[in-house]
């Protein structure tokens, strides 16, 4: 993890813009709607709060999937004098007898009565983007920790290589002037870059302008289907590799429904393109339904989105409502 003052890339965190160039594409509007997790807590006397932050963090802290670092851990209540513990998720234990197994080694049996062992909190899985926010769910669910806005963090872990991201985003543009040039109803272009790099880079057109294609020949599907069939051939070499795992994919134009969530069923890291489509994309807020295919919460796994807002690579015309 790189300090920010020292990431080599320049980036404007109020705009989510890199290097003047890399707009990042996320949808706030899930980020700032709490998703909300059930966790274990404890009420305990005050003089044993130091027993319990020990517990938490030599057998708890270390080995929850999910960080909790953005909580306070202690509440007070007021009206009892005792306090409120965030012990640790319940999706790291799910069982209460396994948790008062633990339990156990820092209270002797006289001392047990004194502790009540709760599974009902429920408490944000991620801090809020603003301050207000979090003063907020604070108020309303746990007291929260504010360390300025978890995007900015997300931003400044972006590894981009903006020499590989020009040349790309250039292969796709000329291929899909000279295919518009051409004639051509669909000049639309991707490359799939694996992450061996060159080794595993594969530029596709989209299938539609060929005789006897199928409708979904979409540029992703075309891919996708290339590096499958890549993968089969190499399997008995390389049998880790999995899906599109990882690599990152370069659009003339912002993929439809069908090829975003194709990318997330494929699993790969990053896309970077070049034309919003307003009318049929899928990733960006104000595009199609505004469904941000790559970062939707009610979906498992998401990719990093990005869209090249300089004038560099134009890319050829394709009408609104063909899907891409
Ligand atoms: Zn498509």
């Amino acid at each position: 993890m790189v300090k920010k003052a020292n990431n080599p890339l320049k980036i404007d965190y109020q705009t989510g813009i890199i290097e003047n160039r890399l707009l990042q594409i996320r949808n706030f509007k899930d980020v700032n709607t709490p998703k909300l997790i059930n966790v274990w807590s404890i009420e305990i006397e005050p003089r044993d709060s130091r027993k319990v932050i020990e517990l938490i963090r030599n057998d708890f802290q270390k080995y929850d999937p999910i960080s909790l670092k953005h909580l306070k851990r202690i509440r007070k209540n007021v009206q009892t004098s005792t306090l409120e513990v965030v012990l640790c998720s319940k999706e790291y234990i799910h069982e209460r007898d396994e948790i008062v197994n633990k339990l156990k080694n820092c209270w002797t049996e006289a001392e047990k009565a004194g502790f009540q062992l709760k599974d009902e909190l429920e408490v944000p899985e991620f801090a809020p983007s603003t301050k207000e926010l979090n003063n907020m769910w604070s108020m309303k669910y746990w007291p929260l920790i504010w360390n300025g806005n978890p995007n900015d963090q997300i931003l400044n872990d972006y590894k981009i290589n903006m020499q590989e991201v020009r040349d790309e985003l250039s292969r796709a543009s000329v291929l899909s002037a000279k295919m518009a040039a051409a004639g051509q109803q669909y000049p639309i272009v991707c490359v799939f870059v694996g992450p061996s790099r060159q080794k595993g880079r594969v530029l596709v057109e989209d299938g539609r302008n060929c005789e006897g294609s199928l409708p979904i020949d979409h540029s992703v599907m075309v891919g996708i289907r290339t590096i499958g069939e890549r993968l089969r051939k190499c399997a008995e070499k390389d049998a880790t590799a999995y899906l599109c795992l990882d690599y990152d994919v370069y659009l003339t134009h912002e993929p439809c429904s069908m090829c975003s969530m194709a990318l997330v069923h494929s699993r790969v890291r990053r896309v970077i393109f070049l034309a919003q489509m307003q009318r049929t994309g899928c990733l960006k807020v104000t595009s199609g339904d505004g469904y941000c295919m790559n970062d939707n919460k009610q979906l498992n796994s998401k990719y990093e989105a990005l869209q090249w807002v300089g004038e560099e690579y134009p890319v050829g015309a394709v009408d609104q409502d063909v899907c891409c």
